[in-house]
Parts: structure tokens; C-alpha cells; sequence
């Protein structure tokens, strides 16, 4: 496993139960225990218990149960009776492997049908989302890294939209993809190197050439498969 940048507890503003009450409680919580299984705070398939969560965020127990809830449904989370909770576990060689050839088979297809498809209002959809992905701020580093693995999966979920079969979309929105790969590795290489490869997805589409569409998905997605192969040394 890669060496992680795991910052300390006192720069993560969710951290130590600084959690703020309001409407969005849940929301809150959601978020903060989101971004400690995306940077493996939160270890693939350690228990999860909810009174140490309880006691970490100081909240009560409804918005951790129903938090986990959502994580469960992304498949982050796996719930056994009597049991409890516990991270879903690391996914396995095998598994990427077979991911990956699926993601090479329909997406680059994909991006070349969604660049016939293309207009200004679409691209302008696809910049924003890629724009989001961009932006550096905030001070925690865990939670930049898991917003970074959700706005990826929103990309990539909008080109495959923007292709025009729902069924190829949904196919690969039900492998959860992007939440299990960026769980592979807590590393800024993951994000900064993506970024420019959007870029060039997006210059594809700008100009409404579906070739440089199918090639630059191809290339990204292939690139992102080497960065991430390097988490099975
Ligand atoms: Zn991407």
C-alpha cells in the first residue's frame, strides 16, 4: 500500500466531534464518516460500531444509523444482522481487473457517442462538474480526496448520460466504482494527474470530435488503472 497523507485529526474540521447541530445533521455525519472511508481512516473492512461514532461525532445514534443507511446503499458499508456494521472490504486484484475491462469496454464507446451528442449546454454541464474537481480549497484533506472520488463518479456518470443508453449507464453506475478505486489509495497523485485528463476529455468534446473523445477517455482510464495498480504491490 502506497505511503498515505493521512492528516492529523486537528486539521480535519469534521473530526472530534465538532460536528455542528442543524437541519443537515445527517448530511453532516454522512459526510464525515463518507471522507474517513474514502482516506481509509476508516479501514476496508474493519468494524464500524455505532456508539465509538456516537461518542466521535457527539451526536445520537438515529443519524449515525441512518448515515450508514446511505453509506450501505453505496456500497461502502455492509451490514450484518446481529452483527453490525463494518467497512466494506478492499477490492480484490480480480476485481479491479475485471472493472477496468469493463469501464475500457463502454466508456471510451461512450465518450464518442456523447461527443456526436454534444451541445452547449451539455459541455457546459461536463466543465462544471470537471471545474469542481479542480478547485483546492478547503483545509482537510480527507474530505477534498472523498469530494474529489464523488465528483469523478458525477463526470464520468454524465458522459455516459450524455451517450444516450441508460442501460450501459446504469451498469456502471451499480459497480460503485469510483467509491472503490479512490479507497485504494489516499494519494494526491490519484487527483492531480486525473485532472489533466479531464482536460483533454473535455477539449475533445469542446470540439465535438468523437475520435479524440474515445481516444482521451481510453487514455485516462488506463492511466488511472497504473496509478492504482501500484496499491496491489
Ligand atoms: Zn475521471
Amino acid at each position: 500500500m502506497q505511503a498515505m497523507n493521512l492528516p492529523s485529526l486537528d486539521e480535519a474540521n469534521l473530526a472530534g466531534g465538532r460536528i455542528q447541530r442543524s437541519s443537515s445533521l445527517v448530511e453532516d455525519v454522512y459526510e464525515a464518516i463518507f471522507a474517513q472511508l474514502m482516506s481509509l481512516k476508516i479501514a476496508p473492512a474493519s468494524r464500524i460500531t455505532v456508539d465509538s461514532l456516537v461518542k466521535e461525532f457527539n451526536v445520537s445514534h438515529t443519524p449515525i444509523r441512518e448515515a450508514l443507511g446511505r453509506l450501505e446503499g453505496e456500497g461502502l458499508v455492509l451490514k450484518t444482522h446481529l452483527i453490525g456494521y463494518r467497512a466494506a472490504p478492499q477490492i480484490t486484484k480480480r476485481r479491479f481487473d475485471e472493472l477496468y475491462e469493463l469501464r475500457l469496454l463502454l466508456e471510451p464507446h461512450g465518450a464518442a457517442k456523447a461527443a456526436v451528442l454534444m451541445d452547449e449546454v451539455k459541455l457546459a454541464q461536463l466543465q462544471t462538474s470537471a471545474g469542481v474537481m479542480a478547485r483546492r480549497e478547503g483545509k482537510d484533506e480527507r474530505l477534498r480526496y472523498s469530494n474529489f472520488a464523488r465528483q469523478d463518479a458525477i463526470f464520468h456518470d454524465k458522459v455516459m448520460e450524455f451517450a444516450n443508453n441508460e442501460l450501459v449507464r446504469e451498469t456502471l453506475a451499480h459497480q460503485h466504482t469510483h467509491f472503490h478505486i479512490f479507497r485504494l489509495m489516499f494519494h494526491s497523485r490519484v487527483t492531480e494527474e486525473a485532472l489533466d485528463e479531464h482536460e483533454a476529455i473535455l477539449a475533445a468534446f469542446a470540439a465535438a470530435d468523437p475520435a479524440a473523445a474515445e481516444q482521451a477517455m481510453r487514455r485516462h482510464i488506463e492511466h488511472s488503472r497504473d496509478r492504482l495498480l501500484l496499491a496491489f504491490d
